[in-house]
């Protein structure tokens, strides 16, 4: 079973996908944080940025973990567990430039569906209903307002100790939301066979509670359960 949990940054998708991969006890893959260790590795290696084929070289010998435990990702690159690094604005402007590079997402995408052929996951990105997996019949967009997505990314942040001023991350929502949606490789998009979902009134368990119905009903439907 393949939850597909999409929309753009900052809309709610770790903290209600990981809620829902609890409470339906499946696993969790955060597919942003994968094109963030990849903008990782590329600033760490100092790879430049019209050097494509060392990149790419660098993607294909390097050994990724990626765990989820107690509603935790952990991504460990080359032995060393780099999750504290990844959510440093810099890393997602890179991972948003980054991912528009279509060989970077073909070993992004092979990666992602070898990870999930091992169980049954909510999968949370930007092209996981699209691309990823198009044919799983369990396929959410979660949306909220620039503003809302700002605010949570905003405490986001200072839960974990980074410093951001509001101003700053609406600049980066907006270069993030424009690349994400008009780049030629998989943009995100609203799939039609998609539940729309638009978070920007509703709290954290009404979503989880909308989205569980609505896997639950489907699984019904097609007599999972
Ligand atoms: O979700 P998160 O903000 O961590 O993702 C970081 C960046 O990775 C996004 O801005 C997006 O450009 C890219 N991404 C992607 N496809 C995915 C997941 C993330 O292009 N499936």
């Amino acid at each position: 079973m393949i939850i597909a949990l999409d929309g753009p940054s900052g809309a709610g998708k770790s903290t209600v996908g990981k809620e829902l991969a609890q409470i339906m006890g499946i696993n969790y893959l955060d597919t942003g944080a994968m094109y963030r260790a990849v903008a990782y590795l590329k600033m760490k290696r100092k790879i430049r940025d019209d050097d494509e084929e060392k990149l790419v070289h660098a993607l294909e010998n390097a050994t990724f973990e990626f765990k989820f435990e107690n509603l935790k990702t952990t991504v460990i690159l080359d032995g060393l567990d780099i999750s504290a690094e990844l959510r440093d604005p810099a890393i997602s402007q890179e991972a948003s430039r980054l991912s528009a590079l279509s060989p970077v997402r073909r070993i992004m995408v092979t990666m992602q569906r070898h990870i999930c052929a091992q169980g049954d996951f909510v999968v949370e990105g930007r092209d996981i209903g699209s691309v990823v997996f198009p044919d799983t019949p369990y396929k959410f967009y979660l949306d909220a307002s620039v503003q809302e997505r700002v605010q949570r990314r905003h405490q986001q942040l200072e839960k974990q100790g980074v410093q951001s001023d509001l101003d700053y991350i609406t600049r980066e929502i907006e270069i993030r939301d424009h690349r994400d949606t008009h780049r030629y490789d998989s943009p995100l998009r609203r799939m039609d066979d998609a539940m729309y979902l638009d978070s920007t009134d509703l709290s954290l368990p009404e979503v989880v509670s909308i989205l569980v119905n609505a896997v639950e009903t489907k699984m019904k439907k097609n007599s999972i359960i």
